[in-house]
């Protein structure tokens, strides 16, 4: 029995898939939607909500920023509560029983079967499409840099004081691109070099699948969430990165060819 029935929007959606830009963009927490079956998983509406049902102002930069450099755009249909897509599937925090100090009723005691059944309804479309997207601009010989919207939340142990984050593993040449040219552009702007998190292994999926193992320069934008819950902030956020991205696009052929340090 599939996951999401016939009449459900799908696990992915894609924006703009012929978009121009070298940039494909991606939102791995674009939503907080739940698939039916599940129900409400032991949550209320504003529990689901939160921050840990989805990347709060996420989904909309990112949805300003495809338009503003015609990029592609691939975004989840459904909440990280049902199975986080940007985790590798059978992590701990993949599908979580427990996710800041909130319990998960629905996510506890699950059999394989329910776990394999979010892995195949959500996770993978969702990382299947990205997968064409970047196979077939490969295959045409276009390049792609893989950027991540996501967003945090200032409230999380310790003051988060950031405004932006901007976030890697292994490869730091399209971050560096960024922290320089926020910095540059907007002294003002407090931006994280590879803050409130860095990039890993276990903690994430899109930078080290899509980003290290296929060598394309990426980066993972962390916006903090109190600047873009509404319509002014995620303009404003759009049209930053947007910027940054036009300042330093024209090197990125040379920046493809610098090695990973
Ligand atoms: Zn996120």
């Amino acid at each position: 029995m599939s996951l999401l029935e016939p009449d459900e929007p799908p696990a992915v959606e894609i924006v703009n898939p012929q978009g121009t830009s070298e940039a494909v963009l991606i939102c791995d927490h674009a939503s907080a939607r739940l698939p039916r079956r599940l129900g409400d998983l032991g949550l209320s509406e504003a529990q689901r909500l939160e921050h840990i049902g989805w990347d709060i102002g996420a989904a909309a930069v990112a949805r300003r920023l495809s338009l503003a450099i015609d990029a592609p755009l691939v975004l989840t249909g459904y909440s990280r509560l049902a199975i986080d897509c940007n985790r590798p599937p059978g992590v701990p925090t993949s599908i979580p029983v427990l996710t800041g100090s909130v319990e998960v009723p629905g996510n506890r005691d699950l059999s394989e079967a329910d776990k394999a059944a979010r892995v195949t309804g959500l996770f993978e479309p969702y990382h299947a499409a990205i997968a064409a997207l970047l196979d077939g601009r490969a295959a045409a010989g276009k390049a792609s840099a893989v950027l991540a919207i996501h967003s945090f939340t200032p409230h999380l142990g310790d003051a988060r004081p950031w405004n932006i984050g901007v976030t890697y593993g292994r490869d730091r040449r399209l971050a560096g691109c960024f922290l320089e040219t926020l910095q540059a552009f907007w002294p003002g702007i407090v931006v994280g070099d590879n803050q409130p998190y860095a990039v890993t292994d276990s903690g994430d999926y899109a930078m080290p699948v899509y980003g290290e193992r296929r060598g394309l320069l990426h980066v993972l934008i962390e916006l903090r969430q109190d600047g873009v819950t509404d319509a002014t902030g995620q303009i404003r956020w759009a049209d930053r990165l947007a910027a940054c991205w036009r300042q330093f696009a024209g090197d990125l052929p040379a920046l493809a060819l610098q090695p990973v340090s």
